[in-house]
């Protein structure tokens, strides 16, 4: 049996202020309160500092982006080790929105993967299908290939976490069935274990996608789903809260 500790993430995306730093605070004290829950926020680059400040260690804070190359001539980039000195302790690579805004290839995200790594963040890789994908019953075999190619070669276990996020339940409030996570997660498990051996055991799989106080609770009962990652609700205590708490009862 592996215990792995439930990592509950803010995705806050291009959303947030100094002013709103409050919600950080008042996230940190619940998250000292969630025993055996991680809590992490990823807020834009500019607020990883002040956040972390705020929090006063709370919560761990995260980037939502890493370039791959430790510095250089790469306009408007952020490299691994300017995010751990800004107080980041972890980062998002290949989120979906940056696989289609910013054209990321899988390829580019592993490296995001390892050089993250590398540099002692942890790293959250997204991966998941489209609307088309899933109707066209392809989802397991398009979420297969982005594991294979996106994800780095050696790893501890731990520190690697992979967040299934099916693209047509960010940002609409269509949740994936507990039925749907569950066939997912277990693929993406036996992806793991088989690449990874035992370390793969340790590796946290995160559910994403419209999750909200009131579905949490169910996602968290289903096996292999050690956390969510949370755009929307992740931006106000009011909304986050009650999704820790979750996970603390689950
Ligand atoms: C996300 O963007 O990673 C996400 C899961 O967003 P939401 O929770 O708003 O669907």
């Amino acid at each position: 049996m592996h215990v792995r500790r439930k990592l509950v993430a803010g995705n806050w995306k291009m959303n947030g202020s100094l002013d709103g730093l409050n919600e950080v605070i008042a996230i940190a004290e619940a998250a000292r309160e969630a025993s055996g829950v991680d809590v992490a926020i990823c807020p834009p680059f500019t607020l990883i500092a002040p956040a972390g400040m705020r929090s006063a260690g709370g919560v761990r804070i995260g980037g939502q982006d890493v370039h791959h190359r430790a510095s250089g001539a790469h306009t408007g980039c952020v490299s691994a080790a300017m995010l751990k000195e800004a107080g980041a302790s972890l980062a998002i690579a290949g989120h979906s929105e940056r696989r289609t805004d910013q054209h990321e290839t899988d390829a580019e995200v592993r490296a995001k993967a390892e050089a993250g790594l590398a540099a002692g963040l942890d790293m959250i890789v997204c991966v998941g299908e489209s609307d088309a994908q899933r109707r066209a019953g392809d989802h397991s075999a398009v979420v297969e290939r982005q594991l294979a190619a996106s994800l780095p070669d050696d790893i501890g276990g731990a520190e690697l976490v992979v967040a299934y996020e099916p693209i047509w339940a960010i940002g609409t409030g269509n949740v994936a069935t507990p039925a749907d996570v569950a066939e997912m997660h277990a693929a993406i498990r036996a992806a793991l274990v088989a690449r990874y051996g035992d370390a793969g055991q340790h590796v946290r799989i995160l559910y994403g996608g419209s999750v909200k106080a009131d579905n949490a609770a169910e996602l968290f009962a289903v096996a292999d789903v050690d956390g969510a990652l949370v755009g929307g609700a992740s931006l106000t205590a009011a909304q986050f809260v009650p999704i820790i708490e979750a996970a603390a009862r689950s």
